[in-house]
């Protein structure tokens, strides 16, 4: 049985202009046996299939039984026009400063010494470590560098500067493909799916994304599948509706998030989107519960089509620990692409090299800084000559 409550509501703003409301809300039961509350469909599906689980998943091209989604059109006050997102690296690359003076800046001053010796070398290494750049990224660049200046036989300090750059950007990868997979297929909108551990700043990424896309001239719907955390379904409305993009969230805490991904995709291929993005919850419970929640996810979207892109979101600052993380969600899911958010709060810079080497897994995106456009496509060059100088 499912009843449907339509509620329309329009709210006159005094003082003139009127901003109209209109939600929608179906609230529903699973079928038999289906709780209202609690429990996690992840964990439901695992304990015992489909049948009296929370939320069943969808069979193919039928939408999901499972709690009311509710898709949200509010009319904001004004729609922002966010900046493109081509050069915004190089815009913000002042960002990157403390990694800069803690890491480039003394690589170049250990590098100017008058002898360059056994010792010198070794604790170039170091501040490569320290970094964060890890160690064997970090040996490699030691190696070739230390070759490079010994045959040109140079002291010159901006020869040893071109060859460091040069060998940083080896390491970045440059000829990594970085392309964010956003563009739809003719009528289908392009699926991007973001995952990664609560805190790392993955529902705000998700919002700058929705920025990046909108700037960029591209039409976005969002999907909030995190539906443990009601603040962050808010948190991505909020965030949607500066840009004009609808969010469609569940109207209640815990529901199925596959369902919600599941009902996003339908609405944004009924609306002609250009890409959905879907926010998933981070709990780092079990690697278990964790793959089953998220292939739960990926399974039910791709009924309407292959997922374009699985963006990792990772926290820079939070060094070998946040990397042992992302690995666990890159064991459970296919990533296609890093967000490395809070490169502006750290001076380990080298973390990019790292996560890259670790997970085999471009950077696609850095997050550097809080403001709603402080999220940039990861440039290579830009980087290096941010982090080393120009
Ligand atoms: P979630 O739990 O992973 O969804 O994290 P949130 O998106 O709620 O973000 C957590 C905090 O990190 C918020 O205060 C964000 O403003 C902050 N944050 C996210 N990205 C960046 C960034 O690139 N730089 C800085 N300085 N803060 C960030």
């Amino acid at each position: 049985m499912e009843e449907l409550i339509i509620i329309a509501a329009v709210v006159v703003a005094a003082g003139g202009g009127t901003a109209a409301a209109v939600l929608l809300r179906r609230r529903g039961q699973a079928g038999p046996g289906a709780p209202e509350t609690g429990g996690t469909a992840a964990g439901a599906e695992g304990a015992g299939g489909a049948a009296g689980t929370a939320v069943a998943e969808p069979a193919a091209g039928a939408a999901p039984a499972g709690p009311g989604i509710a898709a949200e059109a509010t009319a904001p006050p004004a729609i922002e026009h966010p900046p493109p997102s081509a050069g915004r690296l190089v815009r913000l690359r002042s960002r990157l400063a403390r990694s800069q003076s803690a890491f480039g800046g003394v690589l170049l001053g250990l590098l100017s010494r008058d002898r360059l010796d056994e010792a010198t070398w070794e604790e170039i290494e170091d501040t490569l470590i320290t970094a964060d750049m890890g160690v064997s990224p970090a040996r490699d660049l030691v190696a070739e560098l230390r070759t490079q200046v010994k045959v040109a036989g140079t002291a010159d300090p901006q020869e040893i500067k071109a060859l460091l750059k040069a060998d940083l950007l080896a390491q970045v990868g440059p000829d990594m493909d970085r392309t964010l997979h956003t563009r739809p297929h003719g009528n289908r909108p392009a699926l991007v799916l973001v995952v990664g551990v609560n805190g790392t700043g993955k529902t705000t990424s998700v919002g700058k994304l929705a920025r990046v896309l909108v700037g960029d001239g591209q039409t976005v719907l969002l999907g909030a599948a995190d539906t443990f955390r009601a603040a962050a379904a808010d948190q991505l409305q909020t965030w949607g509706q500066r840009v004009g993009a609808e969010t469609v969230r569940s109207d209640r805490d815990g529901a199925d998030p596959a369902s919600v991904a599941f009902e996003t995709v339908a609405k944004g291929i009924e609306q002609h989107v250009d890409t959905v993005i879907v926010d998933t919850a981070g709990r780092l419970h079990t690697k278990a519960g964790l793959m089953d929640e998220l292939g739960k996810i990926k399974r039910v979207i791709s009924r309407h089509g292959a997922v374009d892109e699985v963006l990792l979101v990772l926290d820079a600052t939070t060094g070998q620990n946040g990397l042992r993380q992302a690995k666990v969600f890159a064991e459970v899911v296919d990533v296609t692409g890093i967000i490395l958010t809070k490169l502006d709060g750290t001076a380990k810079g080298g973390i990019v090299i790292a996560v890259q080497h670790e997970l085999g897994v471009p950077v696609k995106l850095v997050g550097l800084g809080e403001g709603p456009d402080d999220l940039a496509p990861f440039d290579p060059e830009a980087f290096v000559d941010a982090i080393v100088g120009d």
